[in-house]
């Protein structure tokens, strides 16, 4: 027994033991399914990983600490609302090495936050604090061939990005007719990292898109904060003119179809007055999201006798209002005030319509005009006292989209 060999040999089976018996009480308390949401790490963690339907004491079972769901909803109370976790998402519960005490339980609420609790003198203390990523800035560019989807992807851009980046030009590019062979598109972005490793991406800083032979830029101007302590920042062009316009370029929700960002493949019909087709069709699929270009108020939703099959019409102002037909769903009532960007129905095939698509009319003074040469004036533009801080902080971007 005093050989030191054999008391490392015992510490180590008896080390052993205590995993392993760890792992069975799990296994023991709970049903089948739930053993493949719960995995042990070696460094004494336990993930839960949340599925449909499962309530914050489902998770602390599986976890093997149902007893203490209690004190940890209390002192979650004034923090954040446990009830409020997401399935798909996960719970780490960590133990401690030398005791096997549950000390510490972490779940991140969203990209930004997470949620700590420790368990600091026996009392459990939770706090939300912003997560710390590391940020590495990104360089990246292409040329469309088919899709600017497809094209991005390929240069290993991170989907959400693509989709960021999308979002800035939402209002001067349309990405669902817009988009020609040759495009090409250079963007500077943020990647967020975590312990060496990459999570998300994060603000696209600055992008050029030549659309169709002509230059679209977006620079992000974070101009500070406002009582509430949210940012009032956005994206402009060279000259400080917001990107952001009455309009969006297209009522279809595109975010949702990668397909989508192709080159004008999705055309069914264009504007055209000597067809009497003063509309534009977007070919997509049924149950497609259809958004608001703008805002307004809804003075039609419902069934058309004129072909339009499900109808929604919306007026923005005096000057204009918008037509969204064909929808096999339609989510707005009479009266519904709606934002920018607000889905409104989902793309179908009712009424006088040969395949799923969204037939999109623009109102001007009572006559239907055409929607892709329509040009609205900017919103909210930089005040003049911003101006000449905005230009210096572009400049290094500007030059490095253009090299
Ligand atoms: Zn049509």
């Amino acid at each position: 027994m005093k050989n030191p060999k054999y008391l490392v040999f015992i510490l180590i089976l008896a080390i052993m033991a205590f995993f392993a018996g760890k792992v069975l009480l799990f296994a023991n308390s709970e049903e089948s399914a739930r053993q493949a949401a719960v995995k042990v790490s070696p460094d004494n963690e336990v993930v839960v990983n949340i599925e449909s339907g499962m309530t914050f004491s489902d998770i602390t079972e599986a976890a093997g600490v149902s007893s203490s769901t209690q004190e940890l909803l209390a002192a979650t109370k004034d923090v954040y609302d446990l009830a409020r976790i997401k399935a798909g998402k996960s719970i780490l519960f960590y133990f401690d090495k030398q005791t096997g005490d549950f000390h510490k339980m972490i779940y991140q609420t969203n990209s930004e936050t997470e949620l700590i609790l420790n368990k600091v003198s026996d009392i459990w203390q939770a706090e939300l604090k912003t997560i710390d990523y590391e940020v590495r800035i990104k360089i990246a560019s292409g040329t469309i061939t088919s899709s600017f989807y497809q094209s991005a992807l390929d240069q290993h851009i991170d989907e959400r990005a693509i989709i960021e980046l999308a979002d800035v030009f939402a209002w001067t590019v349309d990405f669902g007719m817009g988009i020609r062979e040759g495009d090409t598109y250079k963007f500077i972005y943020e990647e967020r990292y975590r312990d060496g490793e990459y999570v998300i991406p994060g603000k696209i800083l600055a992008a050029v898109f030549n659309n169709d032979g002509q230059e679209k830029e977006g620079y992000y101007f974070k101009e500070g904060v406002d009582a509430d302590g949210s940012e009032i920042d956005g994206y402009y062009n060279f000259t400080g003119e917001s990107l952001q316009k009455m309009f969006l370029k297209n009522p279809v929700n595109f975010r949702y179809i990668s397909s989508g960002f192709t080159t004008g493949r999705r055309y069914v019909e264009a504007f055209n007055v000597a067809t009497g087709h003063r509309a534009i069709d977007y070919a997509a699929a049924i149950g497609t999201p259809i958004r608001a270009i703008g805002d307004g108020v809804v003075t039609n939703a419902g069934w058309s006798r004129a072909g339009y099959g499900n109808l929604t019409s919306i007026r923005h102002n005096s000057t204009y209002s918008s037509n969204y037909a064909h929808q096999s769903k339609i989510y707005v009532k009479v009266g519904t005030k709606v934002k920018q960007g607000d889905v409104i129905g989902a793309v179908g095939s009712t009424g006088f319509s040969t395949g799923p698509h969204l037939h999109f009319e623009i109102v001007q003074n009572g006559t239907k005009i055409n929607p892709l040469t329509l040009d609205m004036p900017s919103e909210k533009n930089l005040s003049k006292d911003k101006i000449a801080e905005f230009l210096e902080s572009i400049k290094d971007w500007q030059k490095q989209l253009h090299e």
